[in-house]
């Protein structure tokens, strides 16, 4: 085997796949642990979606996270366990001791940035950091397939006794042989990163179940045009995502805001919520919205109270003008008809729009802007203590290619640190 024709094919010890935050973090790690790791990435340069995070500003990490801001198809108890290694606490000691990231709360999100305001930042610490542990980064390396070296040829090849397990190969042929390898290649969003979803195909051919991956945290194309009339506002709802049918079923409930684009829905609630709809079981998913207005208001009480006053004078008084005419229009309402004239049916009517509002989706923006793939390498394959495949015994997989996605918030970087850093951890102490 050869890197290049003719030349002797080099062995790593701890080979890292894809310069993203969980690469990073795999890398800085197994380095502090002695492993000199090799850090491979298939574009010129790393870092690309760290880059362009939280509108360039990086949303490093939550300031409170819980259990609930997770979904995978795996074990919670698993779950509940990875994140255990390294508390949310900790995660923010290291940016900002050990990196000297400065980081500060957006009050009203609860979010963690850079007190730079600035990913660039974040990726130079993290670049410097992993450096300075004594990881080696090789852009331009595409790995296109990873082999197993059975134990038979290991023997023959004499391979067995320096532990080599794996052969990459690049897209253009050249070779690596490693002892360990950890895949931290992303998921399938904004492939214009580099992340788009080889790695998937990957750990498929290495023996891996995937869970059936799609877009999340993704914007939401409307199927009533007269929503687009809608762009620009801006307004907190309480949004349901149900299953109908016979049980009709809450698959989960959220309030946060709620904005209206010239294709339709979009905004941090919707964001959050997506995965429903665009999940490949999502027939009979509907997103189903309360209006919330200034004051949280009764809406049936107000209209029954209303007495001479316009229905939409009064709930103009709670809701955006151009909203309160299509909801209205939606009831077949006149909304300068009194409130007093107002039927029983068509005040139920109007009542339902204002509050069980079923959102009409005809789509979504696909993983053109989805801000993560749901689904991927299932968490039940891989040892919860390590990381390590249960496939490929000496491969190591963290990041968005597993099974794990985070609510919008900082959750997927807080996932893609802690699992990178653990997966770096348990790779290095193996050799
Ligand atoms: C627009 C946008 C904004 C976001 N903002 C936030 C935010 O503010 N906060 C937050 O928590 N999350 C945010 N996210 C989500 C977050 O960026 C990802 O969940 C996170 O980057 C995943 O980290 P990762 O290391 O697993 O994968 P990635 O960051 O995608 O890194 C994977 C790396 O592997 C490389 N690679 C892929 N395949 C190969 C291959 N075959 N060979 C070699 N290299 C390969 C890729 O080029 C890439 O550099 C955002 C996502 C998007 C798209």
């Amino acid at each position: 085997m050869t890197s290049v024709p003719g030349e002797p094919c080099e062995l790593e010890d701890c080979v890292v796949v894809g310069a993203g935050a969980a690469g990073f973090l795999a890398a800085l790690f197994a380095g502090r642990e002695g492993a000199r790791p090799l850090l491979l990435e298939s574009r010129a340069k790393p870092g690309a979606k760290i880059r362009i995070s939280g509108g360039g500003r990086c949303n490093v990490l939550p300031s409170v996270a819980t259990l609930d801001d997770f979904q995978t198809s795996g074990s919670r108890n698993a779950l509940r366990n990875l994140f255990s290694t390294w508390p949310l606490e900790r995660v923010r000691e290291f940016f900002e001791r050990e990196l000297g990231l400065a980081l500060y709360v957006e009050p009203e999100t609860g979010k963690l940035f850079p007190r730079s305001d600035d990913a660039g930042e974040v990726l130079e610490r993290l670049l410097a950091a992993a450096r300075d542990a004594g990881a080696r980064l090789q852009c331009d390396w595409r790995l296109g397939r990873l082999e197993p070296v059975a134990p038979l040829e290991r023997r023959e090849t004499g391979l067995a006794s320096d532990g080599a397990r794996f052969v990459l190969v690049a897209d253009d042929g050249r070779e690596l042989l490693a002892r360990r390898v950890i895949l931290a290649t992303g998921g399938a969003s904004v492939p214009k990163t580099g992340s788009d979803g080889r790695g998937f195909e990957i750990a498929r051919e290495l023996g891996h179940t995937l869970v059936p991956t799609h877009p999340a945290l993704v914007p939401l194309f409307s199927a009533d045009p007269r929503f687009a009339e809608l762009a620009g506002i801006a307004l907190r709802v309480r949004l349901r995502a149900v299953r109908a049918g016979a049980e009709s079923r809450v698959l989960e409930e959220r309030e946060d805001a709620l904005l209206f684009t010239h294709k339709g829905f979009s905004g941090p609630v919707v964001l959050d919520l997506s995965r429903h709809v665009t999940a490949p079981d999502a027939r009979g998913v509907k997103l189903v919205a309360h209006w919330l207005g200034e004051r949280r208001a009764d809406y049936d009480e107000l209209l029954r109270s209303g007495g001479k006053k316009t229905v939409g004078g009064v709930l103009r008084e709670e809701l955006p003008r151009r909203l309160v005419a299509l909801l209205c229009a939606r009831a077949a309402v006149d909304p300068e008809a009194r409130t007093s004239e107002l039927s029983r049916d068509k005040r139920f009517a109007l009542v339902r729009e204002l509050v069980d509002c079923e959102l009409p989706i005809s789509g979504d923006d696909g993983y053109r802007s989805a801000e993560v793939t749901a689904g991927g390498v299932a968490l039940d394959e891989l040892v919860t203590k390590t990381l390590e495949s249960r496939r490929a015994p000496g491969l190591y997989c963290c990041g968005e290619i597993v099974d794990v996605t985070g609510r919008i918030g900082g959750f997927n970087f807080l996932w893609a640190w802690v699992s990178g850093r653990l997966a770096g951890i348990s790779a290095a102490r193996s050799l």
